[in-house]
């Protein structure tokens, strides 16, 4: 099974990614973590200096990682995209990808957490972490990225049918059983 997976900063998709490969027995693929493993190389410096303001990584640079990640054979029958796609150039881009491979995204997942509710979570880890400013300045700038290229992704998948939201309110067993029973009705539809 294909999954993608949506969510603004700060909804807690790392904590439910975790679960969810664990559950499916699937491969995580984190595009911010290989973005990270990449910051020795040139383009890995490159890349920093959008993550370190909080934007996007050009589509270019995400897609070659995802495609030579993709190539792997223990992605041959799913994976977790988290964090990817995060603009509908990218979600383009990894239909064509599935296609040529005989697959598609089974699943979009969106995991649903109010904006204000994010800003309160922000500012109260700010103040928990002793975060600085400018980390608390790049998290608001995130959020507003994701506002602007990530969340028309949702409108994208809904129109192939694929998309659940998810409530992300709650304990974080609560939230996974939300997201279980989304891919459990699926799964078996997939067959
Ligand atoms: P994440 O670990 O998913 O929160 O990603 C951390 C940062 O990596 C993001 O704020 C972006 O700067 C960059 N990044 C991760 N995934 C993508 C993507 N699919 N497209 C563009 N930038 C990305």
């Amino acid at each position: 099974m294909y999954i993608v997976f949506i969510g603004p900063p700060g909804a807690g998709k790392g904590t439910q990614s975790r679960r969810l490969i664990q559950y499916l027995g699937i491969p995580h693929l984190s595009t911010g973590e290989m973005l990270r493993q990449t910051k020795h190389s040139s383009d890995g410096r490159s890349a920093a200096s959008f993550m370190d303001r909080g934007r996007l990584v050009p589509d270019q640079m995400v897609l070659d990682i995802v495609r030579t990640r993709l190539a792997d054979p223990d992605c041959g029958r799913g994976c977790l995209f988290d964090g990817f796609p995060r603009t509908t150039e990218q979600a383009k881009a990894l239909d064509q990808e599935l296609q040529d491979r005989g697959a598609k995204v089974d699943l979009a997942l969106e995991l649903r957490v109010d904006e204000q509710e994010l800003l309160d979570r922000i500012a109260k880890r700010a103040t928990v972490e002793n975060r600085d400013d400018d980390e608390v300045a790049t998290l608001q700038e995130r959020l507003r990225v994701y506002a602007s290229q990530t969340a028309p992704i949702v409108n994208y998948y809904r129109a192939t049918g694929n998309l659940a939201t998810v409530n992300g309110l709650g304990s974080p067993e609560e939230v996974f059983e939300r997201i279980r029973a989304e891919v459990d009705a699926r799964g078996r539809r997939a067959g």
